[in-house]
């Protein structure tokens, strides 16, 4: 399987994750790959949604760098709690490719999950990686950084995304894109097997 990011507004950005049941050696692939689209891209996280995928799983890395590997976090079945503290920052998404906003997020949480492993990395986060983790786990939630947005920064942004929608149904009309129908079929099918 060949994973690539889509961008915003494809359907898959809005599917609520289901938790993952099993770990197999083609999720593990599936990992691998994640990291090299993240690392490609620059990001600091992404998504099973993001590679349109419905699993609730996602890859983090706060530094971006790859040679940083003690940094690499994977992170299945995630389960925030008892946010605290309120921070703001610029925010981007590898789905919406070009647009930054600020965003008002914990500055501390506690994460409950499991690695690749199955080891349970339940623990209290804060700082920069726990910006990224409640950014990631809204992915799987079927949420993005640009719903959390003022009314303001909302307002800045909105032709950029317009950009994106018209973007969208022009592949949709070429065919470059499946339908709604096709792609809800598609995760249903993948649900099926491993959630
Ligand atoms: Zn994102």
């Amino acid at each position: 399987m060949s994973l690539q990011i889509i961008q915003y507004p494809h359907p898959t950005l809005r599917h609520p994750s289901k938790p993952l049941r099993r770990v197999d050696a083609e999720l593990r692939k599936i990992i691998a790959q994640m990291f090299e689209l993240m690392y490609e891209h620059e990001g600091v996280g992404l998504a099973a949604n993001q590679v349109d995928l419905p699993y609730r799983l996602f890859v983090a890395n706060p530094e971006g760098d790859p040679a940083a590997k003690e940094l690499e976090g994977v992170f299945i079945n995630p389960v925030i709690s008892g946010g605290r503290g309120l921070d703001t920052d610029e925010e981007g998404c590898l789905s919406i490719p070009g647009i930054r906003a600020p965003v008002t997020r914990n500055t501390t949480i506690k994460i409950q999950g499991y690695d690749l492993n199955g080891n349970d990395i339940s623990g209290e986060v804060n700082g920069f990686l726990a910006r990224v983790i409640q950014h990631e786990t809204d992915h799987l939630d079927g949420t993005l950084f640009i719903d959390r947005l003022g009314p303001a920064q909302a307002t800045e942004i909105r032709d950029a995304l317009e950009e994106f929608e018209l973007a969208y149904q022009s592949k949709l009309e070429t065919g470059e894109l499946p339908s709604a129908d096709q792609v809800a079929n598609r995760l249903k099918e993948l649900e099926r097997l491993r959630t």
